[in-house]
């Protein structure tokens, strides 16, 4: 008897945590996903990546598996990265290393002409609008709902030409101001824009830079967001289902013309909207 206990001790030590890793290697501005195998006696808590710290949850389309999603920024320079897993083993808390590597992304360059009041705007007024807006705003997307609101694969908020893709450096009137932040869509004044997926509208505003405004929180920190639109159908707080119109499109905001700007953020971070559909499409959202 004490033998056999021995022996069982011994097997459960020498088991290590199952994860399975999407991509070692991400370009910056991407997302990628770990899965973890339901384990008996294993508890799946969270990943750490530098300071940001991500909620590992069960798979949609599989009770058996757990996920987390671990978005790199834009700006996150081309190196290793170490992901601290933490999980509880037996009750006991255990932290393993796993290894992943940044890498540059190929995005394009472009120019942008608008007005000069919109690059520099100088008064204080206006510095304070712009400021309580992005407070606001991270304040939102820095809140994990621990539930998810979606069950189907996302669609595209309009069906129409990309005129622009996520990660274009930026050019205005010469100076550089950044990159672009997400996916844009030809749409003409008037166009109805769709909810992607099932959600709870977080924000309804007509904002500065991104004009009329509507920000979907996906439940487990993955939110999606709607910009430069004329009018809006939609009302904070309320849930929608995917195909839901919003409002119209328009070119209100820091825009040349009519358009669609589309972005998305997992834990606050933003991401290429369409790498990030197309992963949670392909991995998470299928086969239920
Ligand atoms: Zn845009």
């Amino acid at each position: 008897m004490k033998f056999l206990l021995l022996f069982i001790t011994l097997l459960t030590a020498l088991m290590a945590l199952e994860v399975d890793v999407l991509n070692w290697k991400i370009p910056n501005g991407q997302t990628t996903l770990l899965e973890f195998k339901e384990i008996k006696g294993f508890e799946y808590k969270s990943v750490e990546v530098g300071k940001k710290s991500f909620s590992i949850f069960t798979k949609p389309n599989d009770s058996t598996k757990k996920y987390v999603l671990i978005p790199f920024s834009y700006y996150e320079k081309a190196e290793n990265k170490t992901l601290k897993i933490h999980y509880k083993q037996d009750d006991k808390e255990l932290v393993e290393n796993l290894l992943l590597k940044v890498i540059t992304g190929k995005y394009a360059k472009e120019e942008i002409h608008v007005s000069s009041t919109k690059v520099n705007p100088r008064s204080k007024e206006l510095k304070k609008r712009i400021s309580k807006e992005y407070n606001e705003a991270m304040r939102i997307y820095s809140t994990v709902t621990p539930r998810s609101y979606i069950s189907k694969p996302f669609i595209q908020p309009l069906n129409s030409k990309i005129t622009s893709s996520f990660g274009k450096a930026r050019v205005y009137n010469g100076s550089h101001k950044g990159y672009h932040s997400g996916t844009d869509y030809r749409a003409a004044m008037g166009t109805p824009i769709i909810a992607a997926n099932d959600a709870r509208v977080a924000l309804v505003k007509k904002r500065f830079y991104s004009g009329g405004t509507v920000l979907l929180d996906h439940g487990e920190g993955i939110y999606t967001c709607y910009f430069h639109m004329s009018t809006f159908e939609v009302k904070e707080g309320q849930m929608v289902r995917q195909g839901d119109v919003l409002g119209l499109s328009g070119k209100s905001g820091r825009v040349t013309g009519p358009h669609l700007h589309f972005s998305a953020r997992i834990n606050a971070v933003q991401v290429d909207p369409l790498q990030l559909i197309s992963l949670l499409n392909k991995n998470l959202l299928t086969g239920n």
